[in-house]
């Protein structure tokens, strides 16, 4: 897969289902709906991308258990 900008910005979160799916999840869309939760990879371009700061340090390791397939 081409590189993508979110696997290195601050904003993203892994969601692993509890089938064992993995997807990419954007935090910003909790908040801006120009964002999508689950953004089409890869991302080349994107208003939203912040590298890590102190304030937030990175993406989130892999976490919530969230399904998007149901
Ligand atoms: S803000 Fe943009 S680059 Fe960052 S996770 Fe969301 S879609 Fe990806």
């Amino acid at each position: 897969m081409p590189p993508s900008l979110c696997p290195c910005c601050a904003w993203k979160r892994d969601v692993v289902t509890g089938r064992g799916s993995r997807f990419l999840l954007c935090r910003r869309s909790s908040t801006d709906r120009d964002f999508p939760k689950y953004p089409m990879q890869p991302v080349r371009s994107c208003p939203g991308f912040e590298p890590p700061t102190l304030d937030r340090p990175g993406p989130d390791p892999v976490g919530e258990r969230d399904d998007p397939e149901s």
